[in-house]
């Protein structure tokens, strides 16, 4: 654990200083100033130990996502279109706009002529083809470990298996990845009792596929209950949950243990922000609260608290944690612990078409 404090430091101590008996003090002043010599000091700050998730914020993928609208704008010129939140943060989504970008449900709302963006959470093979029959030039920012789960669960339908998707219904993700195939053939499970209840067509001829900011324990859960019913179902070559959401998740646990109180800032429509919140919860923490920012902190929820933890989710900018981080110093006399967590070095590639010269 690394101790750091905080740039803004903690609160006032209560001690006046700049001035003292003996110094001149202007004459309009000076009943000013034996009052507040004489006056009781305001309480001193009270100490509160802070940890801070690590890793939190940001990811690879929605890094790549923002970049593919800031270096659209910037190579085409304003309005650039994009297709849905680029990723769940309101503020990420607020400023692009203010760079030139225009977000929209569906294709017809954007003219022909001016690029259009899909978001890092996927799309349906439906959409790049209702794009491509316009005529309309896109940019597609779908995170590639999105894009490794579209791979698998068309491999397995292509090898004829009957595909389980793990994960939440309306979920942008989910509504991407089924739509990578034809309606009706991935069956969404989204519980433990689905998995025991679920009924596949042939049971010898089953694979699933996970969308990627699951729990990695419910998920597990989920899993465990398929493989005991039906052993020879396949399994993804490689773990479907991003390697960002099971850091995140595993910092989160690392530190909720000793809290009284954990906050997680990322958007309620944020589903690896979410699940940050009940992996704190279920980790020991007393109590914990998903947040836009600091400013939508209720600080009645500090009463009592002597140990807090902050963490993020993956949509979330940095600026956001460090202002909560300073909301919190300058209310208490605030230590701040950095847990040792794993410095991700992972990078996504840009399209082409925003990188040719
Ligand atoms: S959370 Fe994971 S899958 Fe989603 S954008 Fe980030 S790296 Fe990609």
């Amino acid at each position: 654990m690394e101790h750091l404090r905080p740039k803004c430091g903690g609160r006032s101590t209560g001690v006046i200083s700049g001035t003292g008996a003996g110094l001149p003090v202007a004459k309009s002043n000076e009943n000013a100033y034996v009052e507040a010599m004489t006056a009781p000091s305001p309480p001193l700050a009270r100490p509160l130990k802070v940890y801070l998730a690590t890793p939190r914020g940001f990811c690879a993928g929605v890094d790549r996502a923002i970049q593919i609208v800031e270096r659209a704008i910037e190579r085409y010129g304003a309005p650039v279109y994009v297709r849905h939140e680029i990723v769940h943060n309101k503020h990420v989504v607020d400023r692009l706009k203010g760079l030139g970008a225009v977000f929209v449900k569906e294709l017809d709302q954007c003219p022909p002529d001016r690029p259009v963006v899909f978001s890092a959470h996927g799309v349906p093979k439906s959409v790049p083809l209702d794009a491509q029959n316009r005529q309309m030039f896109y940019l597609d920012a779908t995170c590639p470990l999105v894009s490794k789960v579209h791979v698998e669960a068309e491999r397995h339908h292509n090898e004829g298996r009957e595909i389980i998707l793990i994960g939440h219904a309306g979920h942008p993700e989910v509504i991407g990845t089924m739509g990578q195939l034809p309606e009706g053939t991935v069956r969404l499970i989204e519980t433990v009792e689905q998995a025991r209840e679920f009924v596949p067509v042939d049971p010898d001829n089953l694979a699933f596929v996970t969308q990627t900011t699951l729990s990695v324990d419910d998920t597990a859960e989920i899993v465990g209950a398929l493989q005991a019913r039906f052993p020879s179902i396949a399994v993804p070559h490689k773990e479907d949950i991003c390697y960002a959401t099971t850091n995140r998740q595993d910092a989160v646990k690392q530190v909720s243990a000793d809290c009284d109180l954990v906050l997680v800032i990322g958007s309620a429509k944020s589903s690896n922000s979410q699940r940050l919140v009940e992996v704190a919860l279920r980790a020991g923490a007393k109590g914990a609260y998903l947040v836009d920012d600091a400013s939508h902190v209720d600080w009645a929820w500090f009463d009592g608290v002597e140990v807090l933890g902050i963490s993020a989710g993956a949509s979330a900018p940095e600026d956001l944690i460090s202002g909560l981080v300073a909301a919190v110093a300058a209310r208490f006399d605030a230590e701040i612990i950095e847990n040792n967590g794993i410095k991700e070095t992972v990078t996504f590639k840009l399209p082409r078409a925003l990188t040719d010269a």
